[in-house]
């Protein structure tokens, strides 16, 4: 894409030394851009020049007026939309991810152990692998076939929803099977602290880097065993909500930081989150909580908590001005959640909402809550749904029903769930299949402009008196040709030309 650079048009003396990563340039006008529509309205016919200052964009239309001292660069006739957000994120995970070893794709636990051999026969342990999925797997993974290949070096395999692990017995002795739900989450800050993934300072800003590159101004920390007072030490060139878990609300709560708050000594990117609550589990482990049985005979999953334990913790949070976010996977949790929410008049976010009725669908929009959906996790899920849930799969992913209901839709990736990409979660949305197979289910799909308008933090078409958090894109990602799979394949490909935070140039360049 280098053909097309755009480049400083030097008018009124400027340099024109163009715009660079590092360079804080929080004041200029790009000239001859077109804003992608959004929003409801008519919009920008043709391009137009966009007036960046003081981190927010202030003017915009046709031949304005340069301000006095401010650059000026030529964008070509390239597209702008506000930056997109990922609104949910385990940073700590993602990072730490880069550094292990890929399981995705393991058609069984055969398959996985010979990985395993095959990369102990070439590296010195312990070995931390991620990305198994054991959803359509027809035989058991076992301690004892790990410790066949590692008898030695503690190996931990991190399931690809990161709702379990499989362990040898070097690294957490002894049992036969997986380790999953409360347990795995106790088991994996002790884990993390033996395995030591390189979680410094520069090894997140690098993460936060890759996410820039792809047109991320912002994401949702949903990571868990993090204290506010670890962002310290850190850099962002995005912005970051962090959020606490209950084993930290009494902290938060006692330092006053409500959800919005800059989080003190800490980048001023970075405010605080909302209050996370893992309500029930997830399909793969069979551990989300359903109104019906499971086809396999597995049971209805389960709560993580009590009715009263959830309205007692989304009572407190919303008393101390913080939004909540509450993952629920199975309608029967969402039904339950939906409930406390009504009951505290907590505020916030539905995490994943991966099954739901149009009555809770309705219920959600009543009390103003987001759903913060993955869409790429629909093409994860497909399979192992038709197994387990197949009576109850067109209740999935049900985006275009939330549109329909009025409820706000936020989407993220649940990385290292799926990986930290809002192109691969727009495409996701619009086409619903990952391979040959026509769309699942394409009656919730979302167009282009509606799968975008949800990835942007609410902020519709480029527009004065919004941050200056902008993304130019190469290409016009509403292009239409009425086909759901090309329309996917441009988007998964999407070429971004620069990443603009707060008017600051963060990846990229023009
Ligand atoms: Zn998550």
């Amino acid at each position: 894409m280098g053909s097309r650079k755009a480049r400083p048009t030097n008018e009124g003396g400027s340099t024109g030394s163009g715009c660079h990563y590092g360079v804080r340039v929080s004041e200029f006008v790009l000239r001859n851009v077109r804003i992608v529509g959004l929003g409801d309205g008519p919009g920008w016919a043709g391009p137009v020049d966009v007036v960046v200052e003081q981190d927010a964009v202030q003017n915009i239309g046709h031949g304005v007026e340069k301000p006095l001292g401010i650059e000026e660069y030529d964008a070509d006739g390239r597209w702008l939309i506000p930056g997109l957000w990922d609104q949910h994120v385990h940073l700590a995970q993602w990072t730490a991810v880069g550094q292990r070893l890929d399981l995705s794709g393991s058609e069984s636990p055969e398959h996985v152990v010979v990985r395993v051999r095959d990369h102990l026969a070439g590296h010195a342990g312990p070995l931390v692998g991620f990305g198994h999925r054991l959803g359509t797997w027809r035989t058991e993974p076992t301690v004892a076939a790990l410790d066949a290949v590692a008898p030695d070096v503690p190996v931990v395999l991190i399931a690809g929803d990161a709702h379990h692990a499989w362990l040898n017995s070097r690294a957490l002795p002894p049992r036969e099977g997986v380790v999953a739900e409360n347990e795995w989450y106790d088991a994996y800050t002790r884990i993390e602290l033996v395995l030591e993934p390189d979680l410094s300072p520069a090894a997140y800003r690098r993460t936060l880097e890759r996410a820039a590159a792809l047109g991320i101004t912002g994401v949702v920390d949903l990571e868990r065993g993090q204290t506010p007072a670890d962002w310290e030490q850190r850099e962002s060139p995005v912005r970051v909500r962090v959020a606490t878990y209950a084993d930290g609300l009494d902290a938060t709560v006692a330092a006053g930081l409500r959800t919005g708050d800059r989080l003190p000594g800490s980048p001023e990117l970075v405010t605080m989150g909302p209050l996370k609550i893992i309500s029930d589990g997830s399909l793969n482990t069979r551990t989300a909580w359903c109104c019906q049985e499971y086809a396999d005979g597995s049971g209805v999953g389960a709560p993580n908590q009590s009715s009263a334990e959830l309205a007692g913790l989304l009572g407190l949070a919303h008393d101390h001005g913080l939004e909540v976010a509450t993952h629920a996977i199975g309608d029967l949790a969402l039904q339950e959640a939906l409930a406390a929410y009504d009951v505290a008049g907590a505020v916030g976010s539905i995490e994943h909402a991966q099954l739901v009725t149009r009555e809770e669908v309705a219920t959600m929009a009543r009390l103003g809550l987001r759903a913060s959906m993955q869409p790429a996790h629909l093409l994860d899920d497909r399979d192992v749904t038709e197994l387990i849930w197949p009576d109850r799969a067109e209740r999935c992913f049900a985006f275009r029903w939330m549109l329909d209901a009025g409820v706000t839709l936020a989407l993220g990736s649940d990385a290292p769930v799926s990986p930290l990409d809002p192109w691969l979660a727009v495409a996701a949305a619009v086409h619903r299949s990952a391979d040959d197979r026509p769309p699942w289910h394409p009656e919730q799909a979302l167009t282009p402009r509606e799968a975008i308008a949800s990835s942007v933090d609410g902020h519709g078409s480029v527009h004065a008196g919004m941050p200056a958090d902008l993304v130019l894109l190469e290409a016009d990602p509403l292009q239409d040709d009425g086909d759901s799979g090309d329309q996917a394949s441009r988007l998964r490909t999407m070429p971004v030309t620069a990443t603009f935070v707060a008017g600051r140039l963060v990846a990229g360049g023009i």
